[in-house]
């Protein structure tokens, strides 16, 4: 069904306005979104001050007049392998739709409309923009399983197109060595404990490209980050200097 209404898409919109995915507006013909710009304008975002580690924001203003580099209880209890984490804003409202469209309806063109959004934010917040030396791209790999029933990888999508416009290298770095059980419902030593030994770097990686490099792990939604701090875990032992998770949605 997807992969129908993605095929029509693409041979209509060069003949009928596109509609955008969200709200059915018309846009006009070869317009380069597949949601309109007030939509775009209405996803809510996170806003600072949030805890400089993970960018969730903060709803007391009282501990940061304290101390600006305070961060959440949530960070100093989970010890997580990545550096910062940022998300372009919760898994909620039109950003929560967009996303199933993008991840479960097939609408891989909803890759082009995150990415920019994903590279402002990595440039902003993790000094990844023009000057960057040693920057690259990379993705939490999809599960096996999954890809064979979705026919994409969806973090592998937004990866390679927020690479793009950072002006970065992309680098398909990690594969899953196992399959994993599901992480509902376990607690945070039990999702870590769920997670060793999960991911590894593929064999063909030339890991000198890595060494040293600030690795920026991309993936559409972060919930506990256990995934996503397995995979800074093996980026961080294959010598990255820095790994920083960015995702589109932190549920
Ligand atoms: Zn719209
Ligand atoms: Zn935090």
């Amino acid at each position: 069904m997807g992969y129908l209404r993605r095929l029509i898409g693409a041979a209509t919109d060069f003949l009928i306005p596109p509609k955008c995915l969200l709200c059915s507006a018309s846009m006009e013909i070869g317009a380069p979104h597949a949601i309109c710009i007030p939509c775009t304008d209405a996803f809510e975002r996170f806003e600072p001050p949030w805890c400089p580690r993970c960018g969730t924001p903060f709803h007391s203003l009282t501990t940061l007049t304290h101390s600006p580099a305070h961060v959440c209880a949530d960070c100093l209890e989970s010890g997580h392998h990545y550096d910062m984490a940022r998300a372009i804003g919760a898994y909620e409202d039109s950003l929560r739709e967009a996303v199933h469209l993008f991840k479960f309806q097939g609408f891989t063109k909803l890759a082009r409309e995150f990415a920019p959004h994903l590279a402002k934010l990595a440039a902003e917040e993790f000094g990844t923009g023009e000057n960057a030396r040693n920057v690259l791209v990379t993705h939490v790999p999809i599960d096996p399983a999954r890809w064979r029933t979705r026919g994409f990888d969806q973090a592998m999508l937004l990866a390679l197109m927020t690479a793009e416009c950072l002006g970065v290298p992309h680098m398909d770095i990690l594969e899953r060595a196992k399959a994993t059980r599901s992480q509902t419902g376990l607690s945070a030593r039990e999702r870590r404990r769920n997670m060793r030994g999960v991911f590894r770097v593929r064999a063909k990686v030339v890991r000198q490209q890595i060494e040293a490099a600030t690795c920026i792990l991309v993936d559409d939604v972060v919930t506990t980050g256990s995934t996503a701090s397995a995979c800074a875990r093996e980026l961080k032992k294959a010598g990255a200097e820095a790994v920083h998770l960015l995702t589109i949605c932190r549920s």
